[in-house]
């Protein structure tokens, strides 16, 4: 039985109403994705064409994978996500095919976006590994066929997403390929507000436990770190009372303890 069975179209149901802040990376790829396909007559008046492929990079935990998730749901395309480390792993000797077969089900879903988190895994700069015909050279020589077999104006669209966009073959870069690159940082505080807004509203929390007080204390968190202090906080909270029905602002203290950022400012300027 072909392990391939496990590259399977997904059904996201992330709205950009999810995604706190971010405005300008929502509109960059509303413009990329959802434009050429609502309206491909003004791109064909415009004599323009629609990026084949889409890369973001920048730290953890930032929300690249829910931008791509929404961008599925919210312009009605099927999904396909892969991760770069899982080709290796998951398909020992089919690396390669595994790489074709994610596209003939990209093409066969069409219109569709396919993923590809953690992309340096798979697209690591030629010649960095030891030997010059190993697999990970033959697994990117296959991708970019397939990158530039992709035809049609709006058919498929290629999201990619990485930590480090330092170790990316550039050759994925050129024109025809990744032709966006965009960053997602780190939110910023009135970034950070919109996050907890978001997360805090799941949450039974005190009237004082507000998302500008949390934003103001969360310098260089990412979102998902803003994530983890809201589930800190109502864990703290039930492992002081089980019946407990209240997070409060001494619990949202012990969190902000327990969850610190991963992040620090040398990495930050490695982003810039
Ligand atoms: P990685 O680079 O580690 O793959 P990522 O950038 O793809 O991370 P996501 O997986 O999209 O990040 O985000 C992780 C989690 O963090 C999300 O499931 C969500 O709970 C939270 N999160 C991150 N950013 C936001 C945001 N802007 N609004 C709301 N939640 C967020």
């Amino acid at each position: 039985p072909s392990a391939m069975r496990e590259v399977q179209l997904e059904v996201p149901k992330v709205l950009w109403s999810d995604i706190g802040g971010q405005e300008n990376i929502k509109l960059k790829l509303k413009q990329a994705v959802e434009w050429p396909l609502k309206h491909p007559e003004a791109f064909t008046r415009m004599g323009i064409s629609h990026p084949k492929g889409i890369l973001m990079y920048g730290p953890p935990g930032c929300s690249k994978t829910m931008i791509a998730k929404a961008l599925a749901t919210e312009s009605g395309l099927n999904f396909l996500a892969v991760k770069g480390p899982e080709l290796f792993s998951k398909w020992v000797g089919e690396s390669e095919r595994a790489v074709r077969e994610v596209f003939r089900k990209a093409r066969a879903a069409s219109p569709s976006i396919i993923f590809f988190d953690e992309i340096d895994a798979l697209a690591v700069e030629r010649g960095s590994s030891s030997g010059s015909s190993n697999v990970a050279d033959r697994v990117l020589a296959q991708l970019l066929t397939e990158i530039d077999g992709v035809e049609g104006l709006t058919n498929v669209t290629i999201v990619a997403a990485t930590n480090r966009p330092d170790m990316i073959d550039k050759a994925l870069l050129r024109p025809g390929r990744f032709d966006r690159v965009l960053y997602v940082p780190l939110p910023d505080r009135s970034t950070r507000i919109e996050i907890f807004r978001i997360h805090l509203a799941k949450i039974p929390v005190d009237s004082e436990v507000t998302a500008d007080w949390l934003a103001e204390l969360t310098h260089n968190y990412s979102g998902a770190e803003i994530s983890a202090v809201c589930h800190e906080a109502a864990m703290c909270s039930l492992q002081e009372d089980i019946t407990s029905e209240i997070v409060t602002r001494s619990h949202f203290e012990i969190a902000l303890k327990i969850v610190t950022p991963r992040i620090n400012e040398s990495l930050i300027q490695f982003y810039q």
